[in-house]
């Protein structure tokens, strides 16, 4: 028979952290917190199988189950010394969700179960604290009544119905403190939130306690496949097969007095990875009110060892324990029950990325973990290294903000990051906005964020919230965002319904500029001026001496493991020599991919002359301006690579980018001016642009179909490259070009560029007397050149895999106009990524797969890379690493991530 229900209690338990998928995160960790003398309330996990059946099955549980259930029930009962349902000695559970990884307030809980009108009465008794039992109670039938009987508020503009209910009757007994409410008080709320549900949702409150734990755990089970749960797994890659796991679990209480409370911790600091415990708690509450950010908790570090000097000794012993045993940061949610600390949850905490770098480093450098344990993809997700690239106020400039009266409040510094943009109240309004506006920053203001506004808070550039502790929902997710967040800024009045916020005297609308700094919790009123990152401060712009900056020192030390194990070498996609030099700074080992088109941007009407020109001599004449050009800015990007390779790539995208019908239109005097400089009429140069016009332009006229029509151009190129070339090597510096023949899919076309190519070497050799080392190789980016490998690569001297074009003619999905449909697609999960941004492994990753293994099989040293967008994927640069490609070329601030990525890939490989 399956086992679907795993014991925990009492030092003994079924399962172990190692069962993380059967038993979801919080389940095997419960398990393995008892295990290791920890003190853990007694209870027991229906496994993410009862998940997998129930939706497999109708929404209805496995027949066996409920025999299991009650065996465990009953294996509590013994252990806890209480009864569930019982009229004197009752037993109170919890039921909460764990999925494999987690997914902060993304899935429902349910704490007292177990309460009506009798039992209430015995754990008042029990107890001693009819208050507390009260209490207990009214959060019950709130919570049960929100999320199992589905009582929700009816728009955004309401409130929830049940904290309206509670504000009157706060209002009414005058108090500011729900914790402050009397028994008499509390006994009314009870009954009119089961009016409420019966009224508005039409259900009665059951007062059975079995049908009150089923009717949780299916809630729970239920909650797995809701918007918010579904969201948050399509961005962080969770299958939805996995399923959740539940715990039920005998409740501790937090609320029976001043000598209990509830909390959750964190071994370390998680927004910028600073030593030491610290976290939120509340005195005399239950934990959804930290987590739910409703009321503003206090400091562990700051007051707990005054206000409980032995409960906070116990914490502090509990988390060096947790660091030890699982050498890692632990996020740990506990109770404290007449003084003693029970601990309900312990995992490995989410951070930021700059946090992350920190803790790993200082993991390392405490003797915790080994270098390669470091670079781990869970600890230091290579994406978020990105974040130590963001931007940060400059002091100055917020130095004026204050002195020009600016500076509106300060709240929880959660995320770290500067963020300006206009103030948002509504999720919803931002996702929209952002739709249609997203070059305009927009930061999300709320008195606290749910899980409902995920979507809202991806769209936005900081989150700030008028409650809420930094372990809030939205500072946990904003954090793993990684965006700038400030929490519980309790000067703000947030005023829903007339759309303004209200802080420092001012009355801010919707639609206003807020600035907020995520690193020290402060609001500024209108625009404030960002600055670059420390670590660009250091390696880009050098105005930061490395001695000065510990997060710069950190990085270099964290990048120094990376370069050792990485196997992967790492380019850039760049252009100018300003982007090489960022790029070098950030790692790059040379360019994988010049886009020379782009160096055409600032000579337009050059490249315009040349388009229009009818005949081989007007079209050199136009090519003879350009030259010089060319060879200037190829001679700077090889001076900026000193010595490294680069690799520039010959022009490729249809002409009619540079000249069509929408330039004479804005230009008026443009077709007199081609005419006269191509000895033409402005009715021939006219005609040219008609005959420019393509319908589908990426299958055109573009690639190496532009040289082997007008081969002069790919020898004003080829002789730019090299004339280059040849002036830098005599400057003293070496010089590596690889020259890219874009688009070719048959060998002949190669072999005709490559022809031009090494003839005009030769011939820049032979007049300058200077010879040097170079390649001539190939895009790979439509699929017959994969399938014909084996032939080009006989010719060609490397690959690079130009994977945005390869997407393209694989999928059969224009890169242009992909955008009003992937989003639906993604929603519906017809597939998992954007394929632009992410390699479809499947599709485009088996052909790569069949270039490389062909190419190689004609050529085996044959050099590959790839130089489409996904270079700088870290799920791509993996698979890149797997196919066994030489290099990823990336942009510029993407070769940090890269090079990590790649690290982590050869550890994982290696293993
Ligand atoms: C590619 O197609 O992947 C590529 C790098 O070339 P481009 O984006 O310039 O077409
Ligand atoms: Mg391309």
């Amino acid at each position: 028979m399956t086992q679907y229900v795993y014991y925990f209690g009492d030092g003994v338990a079924d399962g172990d952290a190692t069962m993380k998928s059967l038993l979801g995160g919080k389940g095997a960790n419960l398990a393995e917190m008892v295990r290791i003398g920890l003190p853990v309330p007694a209870g027991f996990t229906l496994t993410t199988e009862v998940c997998t059946y129930y939706y497999a099955n109708n929404r209805t549980f496995p027949p066996e189950l409920k025999q299991q259930v009650l065996d465990a029930l009953h294996r509590v009962e013994k252990v806890m010394g209480a009864e569930f349902g019982s009229a004197t000695n009752p037993l109170l559970f919890s039921c909460r969700s764990g999925a494999r990884e987690s997914m902060p307030g993304m899935m429902d809980t349910v704490l007292n179960i177990g309460l009506n009108d009798t039992t209430v009465v015995a754990l008042a008794k029990q107890t001693g604290n009819e208050r507390s039992a009260w209490d207990s109670y009214r959060r019950f039938v709130q919570m049960y009544g929100d999320v199992v009987l589905e009582l929700k508020p009816k728009d955004k503009t309401e409130g929830d119905p049940f904290e309206v209910a509670l504000e009157h009757k706060r209002e009414h007994e005058g108090v500011t403190e729900d914790s402050a409410l009397s028994v008499k008080a509390l006994k009314e709320l009870v009954a009119e939130f089961k009016q409420l549900i019966k009224s508005r949702a039409g259900k009665d409150f059951p007062t059975d306690p079995m049908e009150q734990v089923w009717g949780a755990i299916g809630a729970v089970f239920g909650s797995w496949m809701n918007d918010r749960a579904m969201v948050y797994r399509r961005t962080y890659g969770i299958p939805h097969e996995w399923g959740t796991a539940a715990n039920v679990q005998a409740m501790v209480f937090g609320n029976l007095g001043d000598d209990c409370a509830t909390g959750v911790g964190l071994t370390r600091d998680c927004a910028l990875g600073t030593p030491g415990f610290c976290g939120d708690y509340l005195i005399n509450a239950q934990g959804e009110d930290v987590v739910a950010g409703i009321r503003t908790p206090k400091r562990i570090e700051e007051t707990l060892a005054s206000d409980m000097p032995e409960a906070y000794a116990q914490l502090n012993e509990i988390g060096k324990k947790l660091e030890k045993h699982y050498k890692e940061v632990q996020d740990i949610e506990f109770t404290i029950q007449r003084r003693k600390v029970y601990m309900l949850q312990t995992r490995n905490a989410k951070r930021t990325g700059f946090a992350a770098v920190r803790i790993a480093v200082d993991l390392v450098n405490e003797g915790l973990i080994s270098e390669t344990e470091a670079l781990q993809k869970r600890r230091i997700p290579a994406d978020d290294l990105a974040q130590l690239l963001q931007p940060i106020f400059d002091p100055a400039a917020k130095n004026v903000a204050t002195k020009e009266g600016r500076f509106l409040a300060k709240g929880i510094n959660a995320g770290p990051g500067a963020a300006s943009g206009i103030i948002c109240l509504f999720a919803d309004e931002a996702e929209k906005f952002h739709e249609k506006n997203p070059n305009i920053d927009i930061v999300l203001v709320r008195k606290e964020t749910s899980p409902e506004d995920l979507r809202g808070m991806k769209a936005a550039k900081g989150i700030l919230t008028a409650t809420g502790g930094a372990s809030s929902h939205a500072a946990l997710v904003s954090r793993q965002m990684g965006k700038a967040c400030i929490v519980g800024c309790s000067a703000l009045e947030v005023d829903y319904t007339n759309s303004t916020v209200k802080v420092a005297g001012k009355t801010l609308k919707a639609g206003d500029f807020i600035s907020m700094d995520g690193f020290t919790g402060e609001v500024f009123e209108g625009k404030v001026q960002t600055k670059p990152s420390e670590v660009i401060q250091v390696l880009v712009q050098k105005s930061l001496k490395p001695e000065e900056s510990e997060t710069y020192r950190r990085y270099s030390q964290l990048m120094g493991w990376v370069d050792k194990y990485r196997k992967l070498r790492v380019r850039t996609n760049a252009d100018t020599p300003g982007q090489a030099d960022e790029a070098v700074a950030f790692g790059a080992e040379g360019i994988g991919l010049c886009r020379t088109e782009h160096m055409f941007f600032d000579h337009l009407d050059e490249i315009r002359h040349m388009i229009v020109a009818e005949t081989k001599e007007t079209r050199e004449e136009a090519l003879a301006k350009l030259l010089p050009f060319q060879r200037a800015d190829f001679a700077g990007l090889f001076r900026s690579m000193n010595g490294r390779p680069v690799t520039i790539r010959l022009l490729d995208p249809p002409l009619h980018e540079f000249l069509s019908d929408r330039h004479l239109e804005e230009q008026p005097d443009l077709a007199e001016k081609l005419a006269s400089w191509t000895n033409s009429t402005v009715d021939a140069v006219k005609r040219r642009v008609g005959e420019l016009h393509e319908a589908n332009p990426m299958l055109g006229h573009r690639g190496c179909r532009l040289g082997i029509v007008y081969p002069e151009i790919t020898a004003m190129q080829a002789r730019a490259i090299f004339e280059a070339a040849v002036l830098v090597k005599k400057e003293g510096i070496n010089v590596v070009p690889e020259v890219m023949v874009p688009l070719a899919g048959f060998v002949t076309e190669f072999k005709h560029q490559e022809k031009i190519i090494r003839a005009t070497a030769e011939s820049v050799f032979s007049q300058t007397g200077v010879t040097l080392e170079y390649l001539v190789g190939t895009m790979i980016e439509v699929p017959r050149a994969a399938i014909r490998a084996d032939q080009i690569a006989k010719a060609a001297e490397f690959f690079s895999f130009g994977t945005n074009d390869l997407t393209q003619t694989t999928l059969a999905i224009s890169r242009d106009d992909y955008g009003p449909f992937i989003g639906f697609y993604r929603e519906n999960d017809i597939i998992g990524n954007d394929p632009f941004q992410t390699i479809d492994q499947e599709g485009v990753g088996d052909i790569m797969r069949i270039g490389v293994d062909r190419g190689r099989s004609s050529r085996p040293d044959l050099k590959i890379g790839i130089c489409g967008e996904h270079g700088g994927d870290p799920s791509s640069v993996m698979f890149c690493h797997d196919i066994g490609l030489n290099y990823v070329s990336c942009s510029p601030r993407r070769v940090p991530v890269a090079r990590l990525a790649a690290a982590q890939q050869a550890l994982a490989a290696g293993k």
